[in-house]
């Protein structure tokens, strides 16, 4: 079908591509009147010029310029909204004494001595290379503050991301720090002025409950104009206040800035009233609700040798249904919180796919692992293939709509409109090449 420039047999990584002709893209990337076959989206032809989308269409006979794909599943440029990269890959020497989260912050603390600037780089390098190998176009890491001050990673992560990659700093503060109203200005000031790919974040635990560090948290992040990212509620506990503290707050104050909300397992443990209206107060503020259901489903109602009896994670359904920006992030990879983990967001929804019976995986549900606009609060787009937008995507060969995303490892990833990641299983797929 298609021309020597762009066939498949001769692309080369890194060489310019016109485009991408017979692409299965997820019904949610498309306009409404996105013609449909058999209860599904036509094939698309999407051309690019510069790095940008250009035009997006559907198939037509006039592609023949184009990258023909035959049918293969296609998604903008993955996310992964929540990692740990200054913890990430120390589980071989850093294993927890027991079960849950408590005890993995204890053998987290042990590991610290080991985080030079040397130690730091590489491991995190190595969670980012994966994620790009994967089609992550942007992760947002939290950092772990212990004091007031930036702690060594925080500086050595800066700069860190390969190219085509965007990396997000969170600064994860345990919310005792936000006790003294100097001290929670100070790790404001010092977030702002690390530069605009930096958040306020925090841990926030029936462990550490103080309403009044709450509010200097808010208000040091406002006045800062700080978006926020915070780590709360991860417990099952009734006593656990966090949302149901916020949801008031917001009914009562302004907040300049967009947040999102990770965790909250504790919505899941509550009452439905209770629940029902926190919802709808994070809905009016567009807050945005981050699930990690890998984590959640390891150190929620974990207990020595007894199977857990509850999943530990958000109400996610409930919350779509208020309208609330929904996204899944993997959490701890290889660490003493998780001794799993891959920077494949794909594993992340499959794995919410049967913890939270998931429908419309591929056309609805994609979107929680490629929403840029839920993550950082810019204006809704009405989809990331407009023209204009960046020629960002992750083709999945030899996987189809009903499989995905199992089975689906292998992958191409474009970046800007060049082919810069392919992984094939060749046995499989040599029909293609
Ligand atoms: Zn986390």
């Amino acid at each position: 079908m298609s021309t020597p420039s762009q066939s498949m047999a001769n692309l080369s990584l890194n060489a310019p591509l016109n485009g991408l002709a017979h692409a299965r893209l997820p019904a949610w990337t498309l306009p409404a009147d996105w013609p449909q076959q058999n209860g599904e989206p036509v094939l698309a032809d999407i051309h690019f010029s510069q790095g940008l989308i250009t035009l997006l269409t559907p198939s037509q006979a006039s592609n023949k310029h184009l990258w023909n794909l035959g049918g293969a599943l296609v998604l903008p440029g993955l996310i992964e909204p929540h990692a740990h990269l200054d913890k990430t890959f120390t589980l071989t020497r850093s294993r927890p004494q027991g079960p849950g989260l408590l005890a993995a912050i204890e053998a987290m603390h042990q590991d610290r001595q080991h985080w030079t600037p040397q130690d730091l780089r590489q491991r995190a390098l190595r969670g980012l290379t994966w994620a790009a190998a994967h089609g992550v176009t942007h992760l947002r890491t939290h950092i772990d503050w212990f004091d007031p001050t930036p702690p060594v990673a925080w500086h050595e992560m800066a700069a860190l991301a390969p190219t085509g990659l965007t990396l997000e700093r969170v600064a994860l503060a345990p919310l005792t720090l936000f006790t003294d109203v100097n001290s929670a200005d100070a790790i404001a000031r010092a977030v702002a002025q690390s530069g605009d790919s930096c958040l306020l974040g925090g841990f926030i635990h029936s462990s550490n409950w103080n309403p009044s560090a709450m509010a200097n948290l808010m208000e040091s992040a406002a006045r800062w104009r700080l978006n926020l990212d915070l780590h709360i509620d991860e417990e099952l506990s009734e006593r656990a206040n966090g949302l149901v503290w916020l949801a008031d707050y917001l009914s009562r104050h302004d907040f300049p800035g967009h947040i999102c909300c990770s965790h909250g397992c504790a919505l899941a443990s509550g009452s439905e009233q209770q629940a029902q209206q926190v919802l709808a107060e994070l809905a009016k503020h567009r807050v945005t609700l981050i699930a990690l259901p890998m984590t959640n489903l390891l150190l929620q109602d974990a207990v020595v040798g007894r199977t857990p009896r509850q999943r530990g994670i958000t109400r996610l359904k409930e919350a779509q249904t208020a309208g609330i920006p929904t996204l899944l992030g993997c959490d701890n990879v290889q660490d003493a919180f998780c001794p799993a983990g891959s920077y494949d967001p794909l594993d992340t929804l499959s794995c919410a796919l049967f913890s939270a019976q998931l429908n419309q995986v591929f056309d609805q549900q994609s979107r929680l692992i490629c929403d840029l606009g839920a993550l950082t609060g810019a204006k809704a787009q009405s989809s990331p293939l407009n023209a204009g937008s960046a020629a960002n995507l992750v083709i999945f060969p030899g996987s189809d709509s009903v499989t995905w995303p199992l089975n689906s490892a292998a992958r191409r990833v474009i970046s800007h409109g060049k082919l810069t990641y392919q992984r094939m299983w060749n046995q499989e797929f040599t029909h293609e090449s």
